[in-house]
């Protein structure tokens, strides 16, 4: 029996026989019956290993993204434990940081990583693991086993720790080491919930899996929510941009056993911004030879949905995907570890407007605080005397909301903040945003939720407000304008202190091949060219006094820059 929880309920509706995971390379699927007999099996095998009562331990897994990960995933839900899936690609010193720092007891692996899991329990481990496992994991489901689910009764000691059971999840440690962000079960379910209303998550939905699965967008906008909703996952791994438009073009995917249901077409994309980019710059103008006369011109025409999120999602990015796809307009949210998703454009194409994350997801509260004040800015100040869109942080609090961050006590109580009287804390993101009407947006297409000013994200308050004589800039809003240009293909903006102006702004931009000659008298486009092309577009204290060139600009794994880095690396 499992767990009498929100997402075996919801896995118990599901139909046995319909797919839950495929893997798109090898094309070996699995469905939902399958996967509750392996979580079982999985479960049985963790406590064999790891002992009978393993609630509110984290238990570490290294695993490709695959069906395994899934099942290890759901058997760790099952033991009532704490799941915390880690990056294969992270350095063994990085796994040893967050194995320490979560005191996580156990560490599972697949086959191929068990060589890695070995080193990192063999050295440096400050704290000896008490349950020494580098366990290869028990799956491998036989296609035409299927199991049934049974709940256990609800038990109601289980529900009121939210400490013991659910995911731990890393930060993407874009601004600092990352954070252990203790997710409850009952957050997820919540984020679930969210989600399913405003994206209608199907089971004839078939989303194609591309990102990492140690962050919270792969995670739950990936898997958590495609599960509860008895969607189909297909992971495309290793990611290979080629292999993608060949499948985004293949109507059906042949099952690679004839038992197996007959699959169907990709219906659900969720990315990051760098994800699109990669996508669009290789796409093959030879259609691949799968493609048989008759059919639609390879793109992601059939796709129901495409989200963009966890970075911001540049306009010529969006429009180019909407050319491409003829029609498809990218939908872009905003989230965090802290709280999944948070902000989202809606489902009808009116809302989703450039350059905004939309409203708050139903179970969201958000409201703007002024960042100095700390005063709330009320409903329906959009602008100040001058004009100006009013800025403040988001805060949000809900259901959904992280529990703490592990083992540090100090920084969960600074990231609160309990001031309405309701008893409800806020959450602070540490994210700014301005919020205003939209003429032919937020009319409640999209859902009651979906309805009123929307958000347009500032950036962090920590890097990306820049203080400059006086004025506050948006990196984010100077980022979007520099990108609009012909010549520039990424670009970070950045705050440099400034005796006389406190700050001054300057861009670190990628130019387009093209620009080498497309500068004033055939010369390489440079910062004059920049500042000029800018005059336009932005208020001259907007716009960056300095440009440096790069190759390219680093990344993490989720697509972000991180600014103080980029500052160090690039002005020292
Ligand atoms: P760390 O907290 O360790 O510095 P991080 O904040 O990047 O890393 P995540 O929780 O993965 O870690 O990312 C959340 C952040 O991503 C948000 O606080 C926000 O700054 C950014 N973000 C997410 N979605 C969007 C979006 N649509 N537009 C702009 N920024 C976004
Ligand atoms: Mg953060």
């Amino acid at each position: 029996k499992l767990p009498n929880i929100p997402i075996f309920q919801a896995i118990k509706d599901h139909d046995p026989n319909s797919l839950a995971v495929i893997h798109s390379l090898s094309r070996r699927s699995f469905t939902y019956g399958n996967l509750i007999g392996d979580v079982l099996r999985a479960r049985e095998d963790l406590r064999r290993k790891a002992g009978p009562n393993l609630a509110g331990e984290r238990i570490g897994f290294l695993a490709e993204n695959s069906y395994d990960y899934v099942v290890t995933m759901l058997s760790i839900f099952a033991s009532n434990a704490i799941a915390l899936p880690l990056s294969p690609a992270f350095p063994t010193s990085e796994l040893q940081y967050i194995m320490d720092n979560s005191s996580a007891k156990v560490l599972l692996a697949t086959e191929k990583y068990a060589e890695k899991a070995d080193q990192v329990l063999v050295s440096g481990l400050a704290r000896e693991p008490v349950f020494d496992i580098r366990s290869k994991l028990t799956t491998g489901a036989d296609p035409s086993e299927s199991a049934q689910l049974e709940l256990e009764p609800e038990s109601e000691s289980d529900k009121l720790d939210p400490t013991v059971s659910g995911m731990m999840l890393y930060t993407s440690g874009t601004t600092n080491r990352p954070k252990g962000v203790l997710i409850p079960e009952s957050a997820l379910a919540a984020q679930a919930r969210s989600l399913l209303q405003a994206w209608e998550y199907t089971p004839q939905d078939r989303l194609l899996h591309l990102l990492p699965l140690h962050h919270i967008h792969g995670v739950v906008n990936a898997i958590i929510t495609p599960v509860f909703a008895g969607s189909s996952i297909e992971f495309m791994y290793p990611f290979n941009t080629d292999a993608v438009w060949k499948r985004l073009a293949e109507p059906f995917l042949q099952p690679s056993s004839s038992n197996t249901p007959t699959a169907s077409k990709i219906t659900f994309l969720t990315a990051v911004p760098t994800v699109y980019n990669r996508l669009m710059t290789s796409y093959p103008t030879q259609p691949p030879s799968i493609q048989k006369a008759g059919q639609e011109a390879i793109s992601p025409t059939n796709l129901r949905l495409n989200i963009s999120g966890s970075a911001a999602l540049p306009t010529p990015t969006k429009s180019k995907w909407t050319e491409l796809s003829k029609g498809n307009v990218l939908l872009e949210r905003f989230g965090m570890t802290e709280v999944g998703m948070a902000l989202s454009c809606g489902l009808s194409k009116n809302d989703r407007v450039d350059g905004s994350v939309g409203w708050a997801l139903p179970g969201v509260e958000a409201r703007l605080v002024d960042t100095e004040t700390n005063e709330v800015i009320p409903d329906g100040v959009e602008v100040d005397d001058c004009g100006r869109p009013v800025v403040g942080e988001i805060q949000l609090r809900g259901e959904t909301v992280f529990h703490s961050y592990w083992g540090n006590e100090s920084a969960t109580r600074e990231s609160f903040v309990d001031d309405d009287g309701q008893g409800k804390p806020w959450f602070k993101t540490g994210d700014v945003a301005s919020r205003r009407l939209v003429d032919g947006a937020g009319k409640g297409e999209s859902g009651e939720w979906a309805k009123g000013p929307m958000y347009f994200i500032s950036g962090r308050k920590s890097v990306d407000i820049i203080k400059s004589g006086g004025e506050k800039i948006s990196a984010l809003e100077v980022e979007r304008e520099l990108l609009s240009l012909p010549q520039i293909t990424e670009a970070a903006v950045v705050g440099l202190a400034h005796e006389q102006w406190g700050q001054k702004i300057a861009a670190v931009v990628v130019l387009h091949p093209d620009a080498a000659s497309s500068g004033r008298n055939g010369k390489t486009w440079g910062p004059m060219d920049m500042r000029r092309a800018l005059k336009d577009r932005l208020a001259g204290y907007k716009i960056p006094q300095e440009m440096r060139v790069l190759e390219s600009i680093p990344r993490n794994a989720m697509g972000k820059v991180n600014k103080k880095a980029l500052i160090k690396e690039v002005f020292g």
